[in-house]
């Protein structure tokens, strides 16, 4: 009974929050073409909106240095983060709320400590960052340009929602929590591997599909891989086909075969 109750009270809430956040036709239109990798009909764009909506409802932005969060940089964000989890579930991003939204690239304090035990304190350049707990920061001048970079595999949004991914069982290694089928030791011996040819590539100067920056750490290679994965699908498996396959059964989709479904000549 009390199950029941539960599952009434959340669609009651769920159909509030998507009454509250309606997308307009035009905005929702206008979004889909900026970002042409964003399913643009059917059911998975019917659902994409729909958790665009939910999303819009649940995270609470904030504009840096002076920037105004328009509805066009809301639902930009919104429907790019949605993509990763659209058969995962909304759920995967309730470990945090705040979106910090800056103009452009922004400057992130850092701390480490060597192996002599002395303390380096520096100012790196970032595009984005994802902290545990939150917030989500995001460059707007990035996200904007994420329709005209998506040939080269590069998407930001995507990057930094993998990392929430990644840290949503408390650890940034790598490796997200995992849906029940997907055993553990595949993600390991796939992640590690893949890891260790993609490093020894970009080490001996090769070109590579993928941004280089995922040399820097399996957790990178993770969000760099996820970047490609959903908006240059072809350029992952292609480079990386056994990396592919893992997301793709991680995330629950095939964004190469349904870019294949939808390329007729037909289409516009
Ligand atoms: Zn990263």
């Amino acid at each position: 009974m009390i199950h029941a109750w539960r599952s009434a009270w959340q669609s009651w809430r769920e159909r509030t929050a998507l009454a509250r956040r309606v997308i307009p036709d035009v905005l929702w239109r206008r979004t889909l073409k900026r970002f042409a990798f964003l399913p643009r009909e059917g059911e998975r764009e019917a659902r994409l909106r729909r958790m665009t909506s939910l999303f819009l409802d649940r995270k609470e932005y904030t504009g840096a240095h002076g920037l105004v969060v328009t509805d066009d940089i809301a639902v930009a964000i919104a429907a790019q983060a949605c993509l990763p989890v659209l058969e995962l579930g909304l759920e995967r991003y309730d470990g945090f709320v705040g979106i910090v939204v800056h103009p452009g690239q922004a400057r992130a304090h850092r701390q480490h400590e060597d192996e002599s035990g002395v303390w380096h304190e520096y100012e790196e350049v970032v595009s984005g960052e994802a902290l545990e707990g939150g917030p989500v920061m995001l460059s707007w001048r990035d996200v904007r340009g994420a329709g005209a970079s998506a040939s080269r595999g590069y998407n930001v949004v995507i990057h930094e929602f993998a990392h929430v991914l990644d840290m949503a069982d408390g650890q940034t290694d790598g490796v997200p929590l995992l849906p029940p089928g997907l055993p553990r030791a595949r993600w390991v011996e796939t992640i590690t591997a893949e890891f260790e040819r993609f490093t020894q590539a970009v080490d001996a100067g090769v070109e590579t599909a993928l941004d280089p920056y995922g040399a820097q750490a399996p957790e990178e290679l993770f969000a760099v891989a996820s970047e490609a994965f959903f908006v240059s699908p072809e350029l992952l498996l292609g480079e990386h086909p056994q990396l592919y396959e893992l997301l793709r059964d991680f995330y629950r989709q095939d964004p190469e075969a349904a870019l294949r479904g939808t390329a007729s000549p037909a289409a516009p």
